[in-house]
């Protein structure tokens, strides 16, 4: 599964998630599988768990799920960013992902997805100097 990015996509996309990390506390990762084996939701809180996404101290992070041959992807926030964001915003990076990727461009959905969340999350949870990578920049990859 991680050759469906190239070095330099992979590259891209940490180094989007580590520039988003430098404004705010709050954490963002990237799960990428073949095959989504339930709703995408389902599979995300899943994802979630088992990546132990829960371990952050304001419960600020957010994971960015695709399946690439299941077509499906979606986004899931922890409980302390979603009590905050405005209604529709997942929405609203859901959409910037979709129109990418329709056109094939998966990086450039992913990063932008990642920027906007970013800035979201550096308005309601900005950077602490004592801040720490609570959760790993790396992409994580599934069968
Ligand atoms: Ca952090
Ligand atoms: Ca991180």
């Amino acid at each position: 599964m991680s050759k469906f990015f190239t070095t330099q996509d992979k590259k891209r996309i940490v180094a989007a998630i580590t520039d988003a990390e430098l404004r705010t506390s709050g954490e963002i990762r990237l799960h990428v599988e073949s095959y989504c084996p339930s709703s995408s939701l389902d599979r995300a809180v899943f994802v979630f768990n088992q990546l132990k996404m829960y371990k952050t101290r304001e419960r600020n992070s957010v994971l960015i799920y695709l399946a690439t041959e299941s077509r499906k992807f979606t986004i899931l926030g922890d409980t302390g960013i979603n009590a905050v964001v405005p209604e529709g915003f997942w929405d609203s990076v859901r959409e910037i992902m979709r129109q990418a990727f329709v056109s094939g461009l998966f990086t450039e959905g992913i990063c932008a997805a990642v920027r906007e969340i970013g800035g979201k999350l550096a308005h309601y949870f900005p950077y602490d100097k004592n801040d720490v990578d609570e959760l790993s920049n790396e992409i994580s990859f599934g069968e």
